[in-house]
């Protein structure tokens, strides 16, 4: 017999490194060590709950907040189980700084194959010919993406043209306060804003050409997250012919409609297009960059054809200029989530999502609400709330409470950023837990209810601190939540969680 601190070696052979013998001898291999006063050897196959119970039950935690509660943030969505699975692979411990090919290190042939086999469905879930465009799929996010495209395509203190951030713009267009640039687009590069007409809520495009002419912008940005209503890319590409600007579209938020082709693709107007993966298009969290190949122009003189130069510059603005190594366990989440963006199901999914935002938009409108521009085109509606008497800050804060996530939005004519008018609903989350227009109906209802206890509220109180703890003091208050908020979770429990099995 083997004296008792070599028992845990007595393993069957023909076990071989089974995830099974392995544990074994971790489990014993510890328990032995420990017994010696050694520090046992670090294998990595603990599971989470085993290796860090306290991270484990935050996840818990989260999961369930994300199963009980009614989830209406414009951006979010639910990944799907298959892609989350990429992303929580093997691929996480790969360096491979460099492109397909042309690696700074070894072992580099299987991402490569999955780099581009993540390019060959980013450009075939556009509908793009591989001729006059190419896709980079490098950038961590959303907003990285944007600082490699405005690097790729300026030099530094150049001018660029977006939409406002107050007016349903993104931080990344060159946000800046009166006092102080915010954004590093407005550091690094001279930007100026155009904005919404106050009246319509509609961009207002013969300001953004007036603008244009003066301010002489080399990029002029049509991209929103927060706008419920189309782009008109052709207007804005002949501001962009006009002053001599590249068009560079942001379709972050709305990169699934514009893949299932339920909303007007930007792609025939624009040079670089930038997006996220991971909000319409319900993929891993990472950004995209596609820029056009090809004939740029003719020379009229010579008659000679001027090719993009864009593919080259791309590339080295995200690698080596601003990024390290590429994620390769979120490319091939993408990937993942590409090819189901590509399919019937998917097209489905976003018809969904535009029939769901419309109906939320009519609910709202039928109990008197004001929506800014009127009505939704897209994924998302922004209410007005300032008619009500209430803010968005407050309404945020209430609809917390129910379980029922949403946030703060400014409206157009807002003077506080941080007391704004408004408040955005998106549909994509819900849609993707199988919400129907019906279903939608009643979320209304529920945020409808929410919006009431907030009045009450606010007729009690002052500012926005007192009606916050009031909200969590007062008796009465508390009753009419916790009642809201069991009926909201109780609905939201019912309807699947992607990705997981719980309930
Ligand atoms: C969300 C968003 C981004 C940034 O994406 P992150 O992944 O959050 O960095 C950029 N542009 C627009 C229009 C967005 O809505």
């Amino acid at each position: 017999m083997l004296p008792l601190s070599f028992r845990h070696l007595a393993r069957p052979l023909w076990r071989g490194c089974q995830a099974g013998a392995s544990l074994h001898r971790a489990q014993h291999g510890k328990a032995a060590a420990e017994s010696h006063g050694e520090v046992p050897t670090w294998t990595g196959q603990e599971s989470l709950a085993e290796s860090d119970p306290e991270m484990w039950e935050l996840v818990q935690q989260e999961k369930d907040r994300q199963c009980r509660g009614l989830e209406l943030i414009a951006s979010e969505n639910f990944c799907s189980r298959a892609a989350l699975e990429a992303l929580g692979s093997c691929l996480n411990n790969k360096y491979s700084e460099g492109y397909p090919g042309k690696r700074y290190y070894g072992g580099a042939e299987v991402v490569d194959r999955i780099e581009l086999l993540c390019e060959r469905r980013a450009l075939e879930a556009f509908d793009l010919d591989p001729a006059c465009w190419g896709v980079n799929v490098q950038p961590y996010s959303g907003s990285p993406a944007n600082f490699a495209a405005y690097t790729a395509l300026l030099q530094p203190h150049e001018r660029l043209m977006g939409l406002d951030l107050p007016d349903g713009g993104h931080l990344t267009h060159g946000y800046m306060s009166d006092v102080r640039r915010i954004s590093a687009t407005s550091i690094f590069f001279e930007s100026m804003p155009y904005k919404l007409n106050p009246a319509t809520g509609l961009i207002d495009y013969d300001q953004l050409e007036v603008t244009a002419r003066l301010f002489r912008p080399r990029l002029i940005i049509a991209g929103t997250s927060a706008y419920a209503r189309l782009i008109d890319y052709a207007r804005i590409k002949k501001v962009c012919e006009e002053v001599k600007a590249y068009l560079l579209a942001d379709i972050a938020h709305i990169s699934g409609l514009v893949a299932a082709k339920v909303i007007p693709s930007p792609f025939k107007y624009a040079d670089v297009v930038t997006s996220t993966t991971h909000k319409t298009l319900r993929g891993a969290r990472s950004g995209l960059i596609f820029y056009r190949k090809g004939v740029r122009s003719v020379d009229k003189k010579t008659g000679r054809e001027i090719p993009y130069d864009l593919e080259e510059r791309v590339n080295f603005a995200v690698f080596p200029s601003l990024q390290g190594g590429p994620h390769n366990h979120a490319i091939a989440a993408v990937a993942v989530a590409l090819k189901q963006a590509s399919s019937p199901m998917f097209r489905e999914y976003c018809q969904q999502v535009l029939k769901n935002a419309k109906a939320m938009a009519e609910a709202l409108l039928e109990r008197g609400y004001t929506l800014v521009s009127g009505n939704t085109d897209t994924h998302l509606v922004l209410v007005d709330l300032r008619p009500k008497g209430i803010d968005g800050a407050r309404a945020e804060r209430v609809l917390e409470l129910v379980s029922i996530t949403a946030n703060k939005n400014t409206c157009p004519g807002d003077k506080s950023a941080l007391t704004p008018g408004g408040l955005r609903l998106g549909a994509p989350a819900l849609t993707s837990r199988q919400f129907q227009e019906g279903d939608f109906q009643k979320v209304v209802e529920f945020i409808d209810e929410g919006i009431q206890i907030g009045l009450d509220v606010k007729s009690k109180t002052a500012k926005l601190q007192d009606f916050k703890s009031f909200l969590l003091k007062d008796p009465d208050t508390q009753g009419r939540l916790s009642d809201l908020c069991s009926r909201v979770e109780t609905f939201a429990r019912a309807f699947p969680m992607p990705g997981f099995q719980e309930r």
